[in-house]
């Protein structure tokens, strides 16, 4: 039987009425012939609530455990829809991460899947059942402790089984229609793409759009997942949402696709350091090593002869996720008192966000850059740090400005429009 992934985000989930909504979908794939493996996150809401209570009991809390609770979510749901989809006579059987078993890396709060054994499912398959509900966001560790892939992790668990099980298509119901040109829920002009490029997708992901997870689109990339992402809201065709797919496959392209936003960042400077070979080195391993995910770094121009530094000082800006900072200043600070590290003082700023527009277009068109300041100057934002890349460019601001800065750039870009 050829094999479906489908996979239901938590909104999809969030109460009995929606999972027999979604129960009903899976049914009519059922019914046309495939076996399918349903992924099903945690009821909308649960996961933040588990991670406050983790972090209300312990700030600088132990991974493994962090992992333990906020793994159970999806347990409930993963049984909730195989009990539904048996009270509709379809034969389902729930799956939590270690009993497939899905082996990831041990590295808890944001582990990488290494393998998923096909065996388990694929004799239940031939048994007769017809749907194998799984646990998204968890796994198993080689020593045995349950993990969790990173906040969205369900939409690389879905990628990932596709890749596995050879799936005809991985289908991602979600809140949303398809993938736009932007959140939908901060610019009423985006516009819904039919389809959209592997590599703007990731950029889009790994640059805040959240609508699918950056791993799931890099897994789909590298195994050729037939990727798509649709609502659960509505009927659905097999042509309805947006198809993540090659960049040959696309015909009308702007040289912007779309612009993303990340809204919890955090700015931290580390003020007067030497000025020479290695500090770099010594700083961003700290913070690598507390497990911290520096994403934008900047060093100032360097000040010679400062307070008798030989080779002069400087400072150095970096930018990581708000909830991390914590873990920073406690790695940072360990590090000046261990002597490993010296500064003057660090400065931390949480009220920034990060706004980025993407397009492969933009590998052979100029201007795009000078035209991204010159919207934000005429907006009266002020630009804290720049980023490029090929594909993209990225401005930290001041978060208030963040919705205007986006609506502003989709306007500039003319994204309502296809080319
Ligand atoms: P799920 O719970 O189904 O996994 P998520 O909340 O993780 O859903 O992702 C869907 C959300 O992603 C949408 O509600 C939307 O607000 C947001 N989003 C951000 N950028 C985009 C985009 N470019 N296209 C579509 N949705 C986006
Ligand atoms: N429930 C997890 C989260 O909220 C995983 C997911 O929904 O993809 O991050
Ligand atoms: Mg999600």
């Amino acid at each position: 039987m050829p094999v479906l992934v489908m996979k239901f985000g938590g909104t999809s989930v969030a109460t009995l009425d929606r999972i027999r909504r979604a129960a009903k979908r899976v049914g009519v794939e059922v019914a046309k012939g495939y076996d399918v493996i349903v992924i099903v996150s945690a009821m909308s809401g649960e996961t933040n609530k588990l991670v406050g209570f983790v972090e209300e009991t312990s700030p600088l809390f132990d991974a493994r455990e962090y992992d333990a609770v906020v793994s159970s979510g999806e347990n409930v749901t993963a049984g909730l829809m195989a009990l539904t989809l048996q009270e509709m006579d379809v034969p389902a059987r729930s799956w939590q991460g270690w009993q497939v078993p899905l082996i990831t890396t041990s590295a808890h709060a944001n582990a990488r899947i290494e393998e998923i054994p096909t065996a388990n499912i694929t004799a239940k398959f031939g048994e007769g059942m017809k749907v194998a509900v799984v646990a998204g966001f968890q796994g198993i560790s080689p020593e045995g402790r349950i993990t969790t892939l990173g906040r969205g992790g369900s939409d690389t668990t879905a990628v990932a089984f596709a890749a596995a099980f050879g799936a005809e298509r991985c289908d991602i119901y979600t809140d949303v229609d398809g993938v736009y040109t932007t959140d939908p829920r901060i610019c009423e002009k985006a516009r819904k793409l039919d389809r959209i490029a592997f590599e703007e997708m990731l950029e889009l992901a790994s640059l805040g759009a959240k609508v699918l997870q950056t791993r799931s689109v890099e897994l789909a990339m590298r195994y050729k997942v037939k990727l798509r992402v649709l609502s659960s809201f509505e009927e659905q065709s097999d042509e309805a949402g947006t198809l993540v797919c090659d960049e040959e496959d696309i015909m009308e392209s702007n040289v912007v696709a779309g612009v993303a936003y990340s809204r919890d960042e955090a700015k931290m400077t580390l003020v007067t350091i030497a000025d020479r070979p290695g500090i770099a080195a010594a700083i961003f391993g700290t913070l690598a090593d507390a497990g911290v995910n520096v994403d934008m770094i900047v060093q100032n121009v360097s000040e010679k002869d400062y307070k008798g530094h030989e080779g002069g000082v400087t400072d150095m800006t970096f930018s990581c996720p708000v909830n991390e900072v914590k873990r920073a200043e406690k790695a940072l600070a360990d590090a000046q008192a261990s002597g490993k590290l010296i500064f003057d003082k660090l400065e931390t700023e949480t009220n920034v966000a990060k706004v980025s527009v993407v397009g492969i277009g933009m590998r052979s068109a100029a201007g795009v850059a000078a035209k991204m300041f010159k919207v934000l100057s005429n907006e009266n934002i002020n630009i804290q740090v720049i980023t490029t890349s090929e594909i993209k460019i990225s401005v930290l601001i001041e978060r208030k400005y963040m919705e205007l800065a986006v609506q502003a750039l989709h306007d500039a870009f003319e994204l309502d429009k296809t080319s």
